[in-house]
């Protein structure tokens, strides 16, 4: 017998809330999607499932079909960060827990070197002005060094900090190491979840290591990627069509809304999957 198909027509599964570096209350966040016609939600903060309750509460009341994500944060190869979004996860199961509360533990330290490194090139005081943004004492991040940097003047707005400073290269950005690809993927499937290539196009690999990474990904139990993602050029939806197609990936769409005014994309502001591939959402349970 064929499992009848998941109606949706405008998923949004990859956004964030002040649990992590959003602007918005996961349960504003929920609100601004509604509003703005989304029909399933994932909220996935960064490396964190505290906001997942307060989120799925709005959105039961709304009648908004929610499921619950986490964004996690890995290193791989030499020096490459990857985000790797975890769909439809138990949040409460231990070993994702105790994995989470491990690449959490890190950022601390890493924000008091970012804030040396920063201090030396001219931007002062800003490991206690990043802290200031915080919502969540444990997850200060790259965003909120950035939003301090703007409210001091020193760039216009988000991405020209990133440009000038925090990017891999720039003076303060402060390599880290996060969790193994392997280790995700086993918190994320222990919890039984699904596993989804956060903006592949933002990694600026080569073709070959795009594909190195892809197989390693899919041999490790990945199951899907971002086709659509709000850091995607159109050239860059093209291409990971193509990879979804070639390697049997499962297709999602992820605005990776942080903010009004300071996201690209906003919820649920984005165009259809192609046609021809599987959209995640389809696997949930
Ligand atoms: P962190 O986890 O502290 O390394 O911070 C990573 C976060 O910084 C990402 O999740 C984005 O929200 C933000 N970010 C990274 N690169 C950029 C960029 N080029 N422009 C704007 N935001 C960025
Ligand atoms: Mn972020
Ligand atoms: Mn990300
Ligand atoms: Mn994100």
């Amino acid at each position: 017998m064929n499992t009848p198909r998941l109606q949706v027509s405008n998923a949004d599964l990859h956004c964030h809330s002040t649990v992590s570096d959003g602007l918005l209350a996961p349960a504003e966040v929920v609100r601004r999607a509604y509003a703005n016609g989304v029909d399933l939600l994932a909220l996935t903060d960064h490396d964190e499932v505290g906001g997942l309750d307060e989120a799925r509460a709005v959105a039961v009341e709304l009648g908004l079909r929610f499921v619950d994500g986490v964004e996690i944060s890995v290193s791989w190869g030499d020096d490459t960060t990857l985000h790797i979004v975890a769909l439809d996860i138990d949040p409460g199961h231990p070993a994702l827990i105790d994995g989470l509360a491990q690449v959490r533990s890190g950022r601390d330290e890493r924000a008091a070197q970012m804030g040396a490194e920063l201090d030396k090139v001219g931007i002062h005081g800003a490991h206690q002005g990043a802290l200031n943004f915080v919502g969540n004492p444990a997850l200060v991040s790259r965003s909120h060094f950035a939003r301090y940097i703007v409210k001091m003047g020193h760039a216009k707005d988000v991405k020209e900090v990133f440009d000038h400073w925090l990017a891999k290269g720039k003076p303060g950005y402060v390599a880290h190491s996060w969790a193994t690809l392997k280790q995700a993927l086993g918190w994320i499937h222990g919890a039984g979840g699904l596993a989804v290539l956060a903006h592949p196009g933002r990694y600026r690999l080569s073709n070959k290591e795009t594909r190195r990474l892809l197989v390693e990904f899919r041999d490790l139990g990945g199951q899907g990627i971002e086709v659509l993602s709000g850091s995607h050029s159109d050239e860059d939806v093209s291409e990971f069509a193509r990879y979804a197609r070639e390697f049997g990936f499962l297709a999602s769409r992820a605005s990776d809304f942080h903010g009004p005014g300071e996201s690209r994309i906003d919820l649920g502001k984005l165009p259809q999957l192609p046609q021809d591939l599987t959209p995640v959402w389809q696997r949930f349970r």
